[in-house]
């Protein structure tokens, strides 16, 4: 194997990220977010390197669509660059200067950011580094290295040193505008300062990079090393949930397989029996909202406001937040429950407004102007629906129906019947289930409409051959069985807890679901993509600096020895 300074530093991390990366090769794609680090620091070295054209060129061509978070890394970027030069140009003034050296050997491979020779047979070698974090790298054995290679090569290293640009990790605030945040981040930028730190040659770190070589060569154990640079490492998703790492499933027909727990949503008029109808399933877990839990003989978890006090001091836990703290239990499947229902899904929604009302500081959405408290609320909503979805349970929501009536362009008047909630929100909580129905009464009998009415919200992905069913578990069953006919039978609920230990029930064949976990994160006051942009900190930067293998421009294919002559 040959090595680098960025292998042997990734196998003292975590072997296990070791294996996945240099023995197995995976590689994994990354995510697109504007600060991306990988993206970030290649282009911050080509910027040093072939200036701010070259810098702007890589980095917008990275990204399918540019919007302003790419913009806002491109001011940082443009500004840092610009300080990070009027550095190198005193480092290098009136001096040869290489930017990008390869140092190879059979055994060894690395890149020096800048050798500056300085005229009387020596030379001075930097490194760049886009981080705060400069007390990691005055440990590392990376600038040592160099020094021991370049002199086998033939230079007189004479200094050691890095250039530290400093980050900033400045968000736009809820209450700022885009103009305001901009205003604030050239603040910021023009108060950072670019810093050489020198380091002095010493000899055992060389000699500890060999002995790790020597280590790795007899390894055969990868053992995962959890850390909080987990949060970080490429592997994370398939490391915690044991995915067999994005191999490509053999080229053949999957089986189609008969769902008799699909995910879904009942809608009807008050005292149709909604509760008592989805309460006939076994291992269910009721979130109830409008307490009217007499009845019920389910587990219930009740969604209300909690006010707590200690000592004079009252403290409230909006209810929203107590839903999102089920999903939080949920999340860690220590429990028994196979299927999950909200009752009433539209009562949740309405804790989302306030949560975000309060969040805001705002009485409506209109407060927050141009669209946004909607998108908020809706955002809010509809991340912690689909973490719940994600999370392998059956997922049921239940809801009260709301008539109205509409005009048909020949004036003729139609009633339409849908769920109790914003039309965008229920048109997204559709896609989220796999079957939605009404329930209704016809005299004294109660029946789910199975089959599509245009005035009637619902829908799914069964082709029911039965129009109205009774409103009772085992006819409901029977008409899944019956639109599925011919299909193997399976149980998502049950496979998506119990497939991993093997287990089977009767006849049913469980489904392979390991499904990943969108954990939608909603604190501090950034924006949406910048709360899943949020991942450059200073662990990610002395993880990422500086990649062995950049995304699309390879070190690797740029020449070494590109000269420059101030
Ligand atoms: S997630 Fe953590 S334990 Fe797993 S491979 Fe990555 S660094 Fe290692």
């Amino acid at each position: 194997m040959r090595f680098s300074h960025s292998r042997v530093e990734c196998f003292e991390k975590c072997r296990y990220q070791f294996m996945l990366r240099y023995i197995r090769n995976l590689t994994t794609i990354f995510p697109p977010a504007a600060d991306n680090p990988l993206i970030v620091g290649s282009a911050l070295h080509l910027g040093l390197e072939k200036g701010p054209t070259a810098m702007e060129e890589y980095y917008y061509s990275q990204y399918p669509v540019i919007n302003d978070f790419h913009i806002n890394e491109m001011i940082k970027l443009t500004t840092l660059v610009e300080k990070a030069n009027e550095v190198l140009q005193e480092l290098t003034r009136g001096k040869v200067s290489i930017f990008e050296y390869e140092i190879n050997f059979p055994e060894f491979i690395g890149y020096v950011d800048l050798i500056v020779h300085n005229g009387d047979g020596s030379a001075d070698v930097y490194d760049f580094k886009y981080s705060n974090n400069i007390d990691h790298y005055l440990e590392s054995k990376q600038l040592h290295l160099y020094k021991y290679y370049l002199e086998k090569q033939g230079f007189d290293v004479f200094k050691l040193g890095y250039v530290f640009i400093p980050k900033t990790q400045i968000r736009q605030k809820k209450t700022e505008d885009l103009y305001q945040f901009r205003k604030r981040l050239t603040e910021t930028l023009a108060a950072m300062q670019v810093k050489v730190v020198e380091v002095n040659y010493d000899h055992s770190k060389v000699d500890g990079f060999f002995q790790r070589c020597h280590e790795i060569q007899n390894e055969s154990i990868y053992e995962r090393t959890p850390s909080r640079l987990c949060a970080w490492c490429e592997f994370q998703k398939y490391c915690e949930e044991e995915i067999d790492f994005m191999l490509l499933p053999k080229n053949e027909k999957r089986e189609r397989k008969m769902d008799l727990n699909p995910d879904k949503w009942v809608y009807g008029d008050s005292y149709v029996g909604k509760s008592t109808f989805i309460e006939r399933y076994e291992d269910l877990l009721m979130v109830n909202t409008d307490g009217n839990i007499d009845n019920l003989t389910s587990p219930v978890v009740r969604i209300t406001d909690e006010v707590t006090y200690e000592g004079r001091l009252r403290k409230e836990k909006l209810a929203w937040e107590v839903f999102l703290a089920v999903i939080d239990e949920l999340e860690k499947k220590d429990n028994t429950f196979k299927r999950v229902a909200i009752d009433l899904v539209e009562d949740l929604y309405e804790h989302s407004r306030l949560y975000i009302y309060k969040k805001l500081g705002i009485d409506h959405e209109q407060d927050a102007g141009f669209g946004k408290g909607w998108d908020m609320v809706r955002t809010e909503f509809l991340s912690a629906m689909k973490r719940l979805k994600n999370l392998g349970y059956q997922v049921i929501f239940i809801s009260k129906e709301l008539t109205s009536e509409i005009t048909l362009k020949n004036g003729n008047k139609i009633t339409t019947i849908k769920p109790n909630i914003n039309d965008k929100v229920a048109n997204v909580l559709a896609g989220i289930v796999d079957l939605t129905v009404r329930a209704f009464m016809d005299g004294d009998e109660r029946y789910l409409q199975l089959e599509k009415k245009e005035n009637v919200f619902g829908g799914g992905r069964f082709n029911f051959k039965v129009p109205v069913v009774k409103l009772d578990k085992d006819e409901f069953i029977k008409a899944l069985r019956g639109a599925q006919e011919g299909i193997k039978t399976y149980s998502r609920a049950e496979s998506a807890k119990e497939a991993a230990a093997g287990e089977t029930t009767g006849n049913e064949t469980k489904e392979d679901g390991a499904t990943a976990t969108a954990k939608g994160d909603t604190n501090g006051d950034e924006t949406s993509e910048e709360e899943t942009a949020a991942t450059t900190t200073e662990e990610t930067t002395a993880a990422t600096d500086k990649p062995e293998k950049p995304a699309k421009r390879s070190r690797r294919s740029r020449k070494s020895g590109n000269q420059l002559t101030n």
